[in-house]
């Protein structure tokens, strides 16, 4: 049994004023606390005082019938009789909050700036996500920006709608004429920020804060009013600026480790101190510069902060922000913390923000990066294969990923076995074996080896046809100095013709323009990824071309190689989408 839960036998918690306020013998406690919740550990149910709890006036604080996080968890682990430790210390107050900043903080990252257009994708699939809260941007940056957070506002999104705010009335007068539901006022609270920066004292700063924070909710916004650079400012003056905004009305507060200076012991002891000293809820804000952000945020949450605020794909300046699928995943695996995030929405969120933002994302990246779920080696195949726990903490399902298999020289019999069954396949030992040793001379020579050359590999030693469901037909490409690159290309699908044609900065942007379109339509494929190689020097060299392809459902990786760079691109492109057809045909649709 891990030493931080403890089992209450014949026990019962009893919850006050929003806190536990007693652990021990259920009949002590009934007696003591009759008229409060009380959950009883030893019946495993719960007494009538919990069926209050839902209505319960002091776990009502926010709209809809919230339970308390504790609360939650409390009941996830009394079907076992055991108790989380953290239980008898400070509570949330209510449901965790989740606020996503990718498209503000997110924003900031150098090298993103988005169009009103794909601002608004990107709030739409963050509202199907869940996420509970959506700053929007900074209503005062442009006009465009303004357009854009309209966008937002007018959508009819579940998510309520934040813009960035200064203290300033200007700033807030341009967030309420792009109807938002709420303002997230920044203002700086450390002595650094306050002398180098603004150049005022504490005093003026605090009037200032007051002022506007007065001025906003005179105008009907909602003010979640936060101090930046909380982490490194004075702990009293940071509790008397929060405090005095929400003595003023400000509906919630946020500290910001504006700098990413927290470790996971000090965040959770500065937003315990925060929620005990603040009427409203606290929200924690972690930047990454010590890549600590995603612990530092779930540490807050367990010393009591209510609301969390992160960015996909953990986009933000600098080092970035605490990443939304990380914390979110943690907090859910580690503690049973739930928030409305949908999981299993996590990785197409991530592609969508990839995609339009122009960030890549770490192959290695935690939940979301490329081979957070690939497994390359023999041993670790092996084991999956036996038993997914063995390498999988966290099952690929759950976040809406599928484990990946990938051949090269590290590979084991095992995964190679493995995808032969699932290609419905019978092969021989002796075919096993043979497969097995082309693989690794592939691997051997310095390459991946991807899904269509493997399946070339099996059709070759097995003696099988790979049909080309889409056949090439025909392909023209146009360059020169006066001309704009153009292509056009016809397909045969079945007895189908599909022609499309594209132009591009360059012939083979323009042939794969035109490839990529009539490759859409035939079968709905995205390309994810493309790479070329020269495989020897000089400009009569062979090249190869590498293309990652996705239906949305499945991933393939492709090679085409040729002399002509053009032809390698069309020849990998057209044996991704075959081999996803064929796929597709394998799953029987
Ligand atoms: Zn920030």
């Amino acid at each position: 049994m891990n030493e931080n839960y403890q089992i209450i036998e014949d026990g019962a918690v009893a919850i006050k004023n929003d806190r536990i306020a007693a652990v021990g013998k259920t009949d002590t406690i009934t007696k003591q606390y009759s008229g409060d919740t009380i959950i009883d550990a030893e019946k495993k149910v719960v007494l009538p005082g919990l069926v209050n709890a839902h209505t319960h006036s002091s776990l009502l604080r926010g709209v809809g019938d919230y339970l308390s996080v504790t609360e939650k968890r409390v009941m996830g682990y009394i079907p076992n009789g055991i108790l989380y430790k953290t239980e008898v210390g400070p509570m949330a107050r209510q449901k965790l909050r989740v606020l996503d900043t990718t498209l503000r903080d997110g924003e900031q990252t150098p090298g993103v700036a988005l169009t009103p257009e794909h601002k608004l994708q990107i709030a739409r699939a963050l509202d199907d996500l869940g996420v509970d809260i959506i700053e929007a941007g900074a209503a005062m940056t442009s006009e465009g920006e303004r357009k854009a957070i309209k966008f937002i506002s007018k959508a009819r999104l579940d998510a309520e709608i934040c813009s960035f705010t200064r203290a300033v009335k200007a700033d807030i007068d341009a967030a309420l004429s792009c109807d938002v539901d709420s303002i997230h006022m920044v203002v700086p609270t450390s002595d650094i920020h306050l002398k180098y920066k603004m150049k005022k004292t504490r005093a003026e700063i605090k009037q200032i804060a007051l002022d506007a924070c007065q001025y906003a909710l005179d105008h009907g916004l909602l003010v979640e009013f936060s101090a930046e650079d909380a982490s490194r400012s004075d702990p009293g003056f940071l509790r008397e600026m929060l405090s005095a905004a929400a003595g003023l009305g400000a509906q919630r507060v946020c500290a910001c480790d504006t700098v990413g200076v927290l470790t996971p012991e000090r965040s959770r002891e500065f937003y315990q101190d925060l929620t005990k000293s603040v009427k409203v809820p606290v929200a924690v804000h972690c930047h990454n510069d010590f890549g600590m952000a995603t612990a530092n945020t779930v540490a807050a949450v367990l010393g009591g902060a209510s609301e969390i605020h992160v960015t996909v794909n953990g986009l933000g300046e600098r080092g970035g922000n605490a990443p939304l699928e990380e914390v979110v995943l943690s907090l859910f695996k580690f503690y049973n913390i739930k928030t409305g995030v949908k999981l299993k929405k996590l990785y197409e969120v991530s592609n969508l923000v990839e995609k339009v933002t122009g960030m890549p994302v770490s192959p290695t990246k935690p939940v979301v990066g490329e081979n957070a779920f690939a497994h390359g080696a023999g041993i670790h195949t092996h084991g999956v294969l036996e038993h997914p726990s063995t390498y999988e903490p966290i099952p690929p399902e759950l976040v809406g990923r599928q484990r990946k298999l990938v051949f090269g020289k590290l590979v084991g019999s095992h995964a190679v076995e493995s995808e032969l069954k699932r290609m419905g396949l019978k092969p021989t030992k002796e075919q096993v074996g043979e497969i097995f040793a082309q693989i690794k001379r592939l691997g051997d020579g310095g390459k991946m080896v991807t899904d269509t050359e493997l399946r070339a590999i099996v059709d070759s030693v097995m003696g099988e046809q790979f049909t080309e469901i889409v056949k090439l037909d025909e392909l023209t490409v146009v360059s020169g100095n006066r001309v704009t690159p153009t292509s056009s290309v016809k397909v045969k699908f079945g007895d189908k013709e599909f022609v499309e044609s594209g132009i591009g900065i360059g012939p083979v942007d323009a042939a794969m323009s035109a490839i990529r379109k009539v490759v859409e339509g035939v079968s709905n494929v995205r390309l994810q990824e493309y790479h070329v190689d020269a495989i020897s020097g000089g400009t009569d060299a062979v090249v190869s071309v590498v293309v990652k392809l996705t239906d949305g459902k499945r991933m393939v990786t492709a090679r085409g190689t040729n002399g002509d760079i053009i032809m390698a691109s069309v020849k990998a492109m057209l044996n991704g989408v075959n081999h996803l057809l064929w796929e597709r045909k394998l799953e029987g649709k």
